[in-house]
């Protein structure tokens, strides 16, 4: 994610930010620009809805006002007053959100926001269709964020998953305690709720990107395996018996060696995660490696923009370095790996796979 600045007075902002602590100034990320930019109350500074009209600092002849969910603190985005819409792109996604009579819910859905805004940030910097399912009741995509409580007459736990682009989420994820608990019980190595969000949307891409274009389902095969095997029995078997004993050899997680779905949700989950982390590592302009020999596997500099990368040899070299340098700051401070992975080489070739193909170079 990229580090802001005040357009203000520079300080460093982070990209949930709606007020810079330094110059007091409102902020409000803009989608067309990816900037977050400071703004100005307009001297009529309500509409008719009585939303707060502003303009911004770097003024673009336009009028803003924050996307509804503000009133909620669960977002900063801001939409063009032209713009029906009363919510920015990554709300209008929301089909259900938690009950808010319940604090507790609140709380659990800023977590949900945030986790899923920095998704949206990731998806329109790929330059991919974002598009919610009221425009588009066939392609679109929704979100529902259910609690096991709040499906009334089921009692049924929710199950975290992706059906026909739309994406449900437990909103029990938000809750570390839960999440660790199931962690543990299901044995992986990490889970966090931007995982979730990356891994369950990749299912839906794969439906727009893969599945209707023959040539690319061809090589999807090649690298996944046959998505066509049954993917109940593949499920079954793998909560009964774990993975085969050498997953490491070919599969990012224990999961992904289930099914080629899955394989391909945790492969695309992963390249976010690495596109992420470079381009955090970008806006720092941090290097590592310095004080070792030239050609050391240390070294890296994070001088490029990931997104715009089109060299996937270069990101998958400066990640190496700089996840062995995370991990070895975490440890620093008694905390376990924050990059529990590592890439076998099969996996390398499925991460350039979803590389080229978000480059559109297959
Ligand atoms: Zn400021
Ligand atoms: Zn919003
Ligand atoms: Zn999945």
């Amino acid at each position: 994610m990229k580090i802001f600045q005040c357009q203000q007075c520079e300080n460093p902002l982070y990209f949930e930010n709606t007020k810079c602590e330094v110059c007091g100034g409102n902020l409000g990320y803009c989608e067309k620009t990816c900037t977050l930019a400071t703004l100005v109350k307009t001297d009529n500074d309500t509409d008719v809805n009585s939303h707060t009209i502003y303009t911004l600092l770097q003024d673009d002849g336009s009028q803003y006002r924050y996307c509804k969910n503000f009133g909620h603190k669960v977002c900063n985005w801001i939409i063009n007053t032209d713009d029906a819409s009363e919510f920015c792109t990554a709300c209008a996604l929301n089909r259900t959100i938690p009950n808010l009579q319940k604090q507790k819910n609140l709380r659990e859905w800023r977590k949900l926001e945030r986790a899923k805004h920095r998704l949206v940030y990731a998806l329109l910097r790929f330059g991919l269709p974002v598009i919610d399912k009221d425009e588009a009741p066939e392609k679109g995509l929704a979100f529902d964020f259910l609690s096991d409580a709040t499906a009334s007459g089921n009692a049924r736990p929710i199950r975290t998953g992706h059906l026909n682009g739309l994406i449900t989420i437990n909103v029990a994820e938000a809750d570390n305690v839960h999440r660790e608990y199931m962690r543990k019980q299901m044995a992986e190595q990490y889970r966090t709720l931007i995982g979730h969000f990356r891994h369950e949307v990749g299912h839906y891409y794969w439906e727009w990107l893969i599945r209707d274009r023959p040539e690319i389902l061809k090589k999807f095969r090649k690298h996944f395996g046959d998505e066509r095997a049954d993917y109940g029995e593949a499920l079954k078997k793998h909560y009964q018996n774990g993975p085969p004993k050498q997953w490491r050899q070919s599969y990012i997680s224990k999961y992904a060696a289930s099914h080629p779905w899955e394989d391909w949700a945790e492969t695309w989950a992963h390249y976010l995660h690495l596109v992420d982390m470079l381009e955090t590592a970008f806006y720092f302009g941090i290097t590592t490696g310095e004080a070792f020999r030239d050609n050391s596997p240390l070294k890296m500099q994070a001088d490029f923009d990931p997104y715009e990368e089109a060299h996937f040899a270069k990101i998958m070299k400066a990640i190496v370095p700089l996840t062995f340098a995370l991990n070895s700051l975490n440890r620093s401070m008694g905390q376990k790996d924050i990059y529990p992975f590592v890439i076998p080489q099969k996996t390398e070739k499925k991460l350039q796979f979803v590389h080229r193909l978000l480059h559109g170079k297959l």
